[in-house]
């Protein structure tokens, strides 16, 4: 099945504001409510705006989706959120549109997801123009193998909390002068998870949970750049009450390179040439993180002069071809000259070796003594 753009969804623009996007978002959820509209279709209208909704209203997601779209089917593992969602939240949106503090609150024995995990990998430079497969150990929290995550010694069970009556609330009535006041407060007998454990289990001291270290495998795709995120779908932190995992996400950063400098699919570097390369021309050989490559320097050439060398870049991440590398000349000034080399420079100068200077460059070097013209 294709989805639709997620703007498209929300019928705002790519650049749409926090505020827009909220505001078109509730205007369409209204309307798409499964309790309110009952015509067929309209639940997965509203299931899409949902989706679309979450996603662009968190700012890591919104610039994950706008740099690789759905894609999840790259089977990189980007994008395509809202697979494993909770969609039990109808009421979480009931509540904000509705008036909430009414009728409605959350069951705490609901299945709920996990919190998502982010993990901060540092890449060599070229370790991410090339991609590679790594294995990372991550703590984090699994439900207990003791008690299948009910916190409660095997054999006995968790039982309901008879305070709140599971619901994990209590209602507190108050005498004020305006009348009766009801306040519904989290019950402190059960922590507002509307379970009682009589026999805690030793493994996890009736939490459920334990933390543990977990090997996972990451996919780097070839061409990542710096900042961009890897989310692995369902390696976050387990969900509670036999509700989805949460999602991991993989945080690039990338080691700066000495000689290389990258800049979205292209990298850039200087190439020293001699000063009689330079002006004689050479056949010159540059580095390329896909091996070395033969440069023709013209007679002639200027120290900033840039060369273009095509698809010696790096891979475009979602598969768009391949960037160049720019190759930009610096002359380097001879040092330490031996005393013949002194001369032939001497004699060089002499039978006029930089008259030439005066006519290149647009007359730079006329414009430069120009200058002096105000000087005197
Ligand atoms: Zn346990
Ligand atoms: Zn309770």
């Amino acid at each position: 099945m294709s989805k639709r753009d997620y703007y498209e969804v929300l019928g705002i623009e790519k650049n749409a504001t926090p505020e827009e996007i909220k505001k078109a978002y509730r205007k369409l959820a209204r309307k798409y409510h499964p309790d309110v509209n009952k015509e067929a279709g309209a639940e997965e209208k509203f299931i899409e705006v949902k989706e679309a909704y979450e996603v662009l209203s968190d700012d890591s997601k919104r610039s994950q989706y706008d740099q690789f779209g759905h894609a999840g089917a790259s089977g990189q593992g980007f994008g395509g959120f809202g697979g494993a969602q909770d969609f039990g939240g109808f009421g979480d949106i009931f509540d904000m549109f509705f008036g909430g503090g009414g009728g409605r609150r959350r069951d705490p024995n609901a299945p709920s997801q996990g919190a998502d995990l982010q993990y901060t990998m540092v890449l060599d430079f070229e370790e991410a123009i090339f991609g590679k497969q790594v294995d990372i150990n991550i703590p984090k929290e699994e439900n207990c193998d003791t008690c299948n995550g009910s916190g409660a010694k095997p054999g006995t069970k968790p039982k309901t909390c008879s305070h709140c009556n599971g619901s994990g609330q209590l209602n507190q009535e108050q005498n004020t002068p305006f009348g009766k006041v009801v306040n519904r407060r989290v019950c402190h007998h059960c922590q507002g998870t509307g379970k009682i454990i009589p026999e805690k289990c030793n493994t996890c001291g009736g939490s459920g949970r334990v933390k543990k270290n977990k090997k996972i495998n990451i996919n780097i795709p070839a061409g990542i750049d710096e900042g961009q995120q890897i989310r692995v779908a369902g390696k976050g932190e387990a969900g509670l009450n036999g509700g989805p995992a949460g999602d991991l996400f993989v945080v690039i950063q990338i080691r700066s390179h000495e000689f290389y400098e990258r800049e979205g699919d292209n990298i850039y570097c200087e190439l020293p040439v001699t000063f009689a390369q330079a002006a004689l021309g050479d056949e010159m050989e540059v580095p390329t993180v896909h091996g070395k490559v033969k440069l023709k320097v013209p007679a002639g050439t200027q120290t900033g002069k840039t060369f273009r060398l095509r698809g010696k870049g790096a891979p475009n991440v979602r598969g768009r071809g391949q960037g160049d590398q720019y190759v930009k000349v610096r002359i380097m000034t001879p040092t330490n000259l031996t005393d013949k080399q002194k001369t032939l420079l001497r004699e060089f100068n002499e039978i006029g070796g930089n008259e030439s200077i005066d006519e290149q460059d647009g007359s730079f070097f006329q414009k430069f003594k120009n200058a002096f013209k105000n000087n005197d």
